[in-house]
């Protein structure tokens, strides 16, 4: 066999004169005719062209090279020489050209269904890319993408254990982990009737690490979620899994701080300072969502005391309104410039588009010398020095109202000043915007269940303050949880968690958990909380989000390896896909499918 002395990225000028072998496959030929023949070479490191002259001698060499076809595999020997004359300054290696004396085909290409460049992906559907995911995964851009991702997990193996964490594994096969999503499930052959579940996440395992004494845990893992397609979602996903033992908030998010300022460090040379932080609810009033995008710089007021004495029936009705503890209310956007910059035809766009989120629509009104103008101008007018005031209005501008209940506006404003953002060119996409949301409340109220779900996750402790709220004011209650979000997504979140048992049960009993039910669930984890727990936090950091941060993609699939589609198929394997009965069978079952409409 020949065997490379270099990779195809690697030979230099300076290498001239000497023998090189490389081994690749044939990105693109061209046969010249008169026995003169070109082809670039490729492997994982780059290009290098190979030529095959007649004039040089091996005659067999040169007429077995005329069969070459593109991504054939080969190995090709001879000397290196400078390109005289022709270089190609788009290769690294485009000052030599390698000379073949030998050539061995370790395999023949058949024509391929699609072509390794750039080019090609994007003319060609996803379907096809992951179909033959082994020929798409040889584009330098896929390369590229999947060795930032080996490059981070490698990051945070040395970042934790230089810190003192160590990897640990946490079992696959076990039973439902609650972290709000539906479990993949597996039949028990040696337990006939019974299932096990695939892990949502790690999270009592590493906490019962913590009860365990290792006091710091990594575990770059698999989590998996049977959730309905979202197309940033996948059902298997990786996170870098983390808990510490004897901490308080600000020791995780210092340290989970500096991974990341050691991610964008290493990765893009950047660095990212002190990363900020707000709280939930400040982040709610301002920006409508709990993961802002700090490079946006619309921020929305909310105006209802100045607008309460209104008769307008829109800014009444909404006034009117309570749900889930909170008033209706009227919150409004400032657009600088919107005069001009929104068009009549984007902002009835707007009244359409933000009915999905459950509100009756936009009122805009424009604000001149004269005062507002247009829309909803002459409710407005009234209290103009007020709004002029609030929201900081300067002729020219636009304001943007939404009035509902507390969480309908808040969504719709927080949907449409992302929407606004980007339509006006508003983001800086070079920008890297970091932030600690903090002081979530510990739980949402559910209307229909009628009872109180977690925020995050029920083992999440109340700040060290707000212990005495559990049961006075579950609504009011915030939670000793922490989201690290950078321009506009979540890239971790975690939690101080609960370490004391009776804790714990208040929460279960706060979420409808019967102590039966708790016991059934959670006997483990309250009895290990009775047997010496430490005081311990932790956080997950999405691992494939993280990496579309880095090499830049809005695609989940770009980053994985071999992904699934939206509804959860894997095109290359063709799975999901039936299975002998006699294996359900040994489960000790049969499958009756049920009809559904
Ligand atoms: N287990 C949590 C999650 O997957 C993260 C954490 O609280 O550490 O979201």
């Amino acid at each position: 066999m020949i065997k490379r002395t270099h990779t195809c990225g690697q030979p230099r000028a300076t290498d001239a004169g000497k023998t090189v072998a490389l081994n690749g496959w044939v990105n693109t030929y061209r046969d010249q005719g008169r026995g003169l023949l070109f082809i670039d070479l490729r492997d994982r490191d780059g290009l290098c062209q190979v030529v095959f002259d007649l004039e040089q001698g091996h005659p067999d060499v040169v007429q077995a090279a005329r069969a070459l076809r593109r991504e054939d595999v080969i190995g090709v020997r001879g000397t290196l020489r400078t390109r005289a004359g022709d270089p190609n300054p788009k290769l690294a290696t485009g000052e030599v050209e390698l000379v073949a004396e030998e050539l061995e085909i370790f395999n023949k290409a058949e024509n391929p269904p699609i072509l390794p460049d750039e080019h090609d992906a994007e003319k060609i559907g996803e379907e096809t890319r992951l179909k033959y995911r082994y020929i798409d995964l040889r584009r330098p851009r896929m390369q590229h993408i999947l060795r930032t991702r080996s490059k981070v997990t490698k990051l945070a193996r040395d970042y934790f254990a230089q810190n003192g964490f160590a990897e640990i594994e946490t079992p696959l096969l076990i039973k439902s982990t609650p972290e709000g999503a539906r479990d993949f499930i597996v039949p028990a052959r040696l337990h006939p009737g019974m299932w096990y579940a695939l892990p949502q996440s790690p999270q009592l395992f590493k906490q019962i690490l913590m009860v365990a004494g290792f006091d710091r845990y990594i575990q770059v893992c698999k989590c998996l979620r049977d959730e309905d397609p979202r197309a940033d979602r996948q059902a298997e996903f990786s996170q870098i899994d983390l808990e510490m033992s004897f901490v308080d908030r600000e020791d995780v998010m210092a340290m989970m701080g500096g991974f990341a300022r050691a991610v964008w460090q290493d990765v893009l040379g950047r660095d990212i300072g002190e990363i900020p932080r707000m709280t939930w609810q400040e982040a709610m009033d301002r920006f409508g969502i709990d993961r802002p995008d700090l490079r946006n710089p619309l921020e929305i007021r909310d105006v209802s005391d100045l607008v309460k004495a209104s008769e307008f029936q829109v800014f009444q009705q909404a006034l009117a309104k309570r749900r889930a503890g909170r008033d209706g209310c009227v919150k409004a956007i400032r657009v600088p410039g919107g005069a001009e910059r929104l068009t009549r035809k984007m902002t009835d766009g707007y009244t359409e588009w933000v009915k999905q989120f459950r509100v009756g629509g936009v009122a805009v009104a424009k604000f001149t010398a004269n005062g507002f103008d247009t829309g909803v101008a002459k409710h407005l007018e009234p209290f103009k020095d007020a709004l002029v005031a609030r929201l900081g209005l300067v002729p020219g501008d636009s304001v943007l109202i939404v009035a509902d209940h507390w969480d309908a506006a808040t969504k719709a404003l927080g949907e449409l000043r992302i929407r606004l953002g980007r339509d006006l060119g508003m983001v800086d996409e070079k920008d890297w915007r970091f932030l600690w949301v903090v002081d979530f409340p510990m739980f949402d109220w559910d209307d229909e269940g009628k009872r109180w779900v977690a925020m995050h996750h029920p083992f999440t402790s109340p700040n060290p303050d707000q212990f005495h709220l559990l049961e006075k004011d579950p609504g009011g209650c915030l939670s000793a949880g922490y989201d690290l979000v950078v321009n506009g997504s979540e890239i971790a979140g975690g939690s101080i968690r609960i370490h004391r048992m009776d804790v714990q049960e208040k929460v279960f009993k706060l979420i409808g958990l019967t102590q039966e039910d708790a016991e059934l669930k959670f006997g483990f984890l309250l009895s290990a909380l009775r047997h010496g727990a430490p005081p311990h936090g932790g956080i997950a950091f999405g691992l494939d989000r993280l990496v579309m941060h880095l090499v830049g993609t809005e695609n989940i699939r770009d980053v994985i390896a071999f992904p699934k589609t939206q509804s959860g198929g894997d095109l290359m394997i063709d799975a999901p896909g039936p299975i002998d009965p006699q294996q359900v069978e040994d489960c000790g079952m049969r499958v009756t499918m049920i009809e559904r409409a």
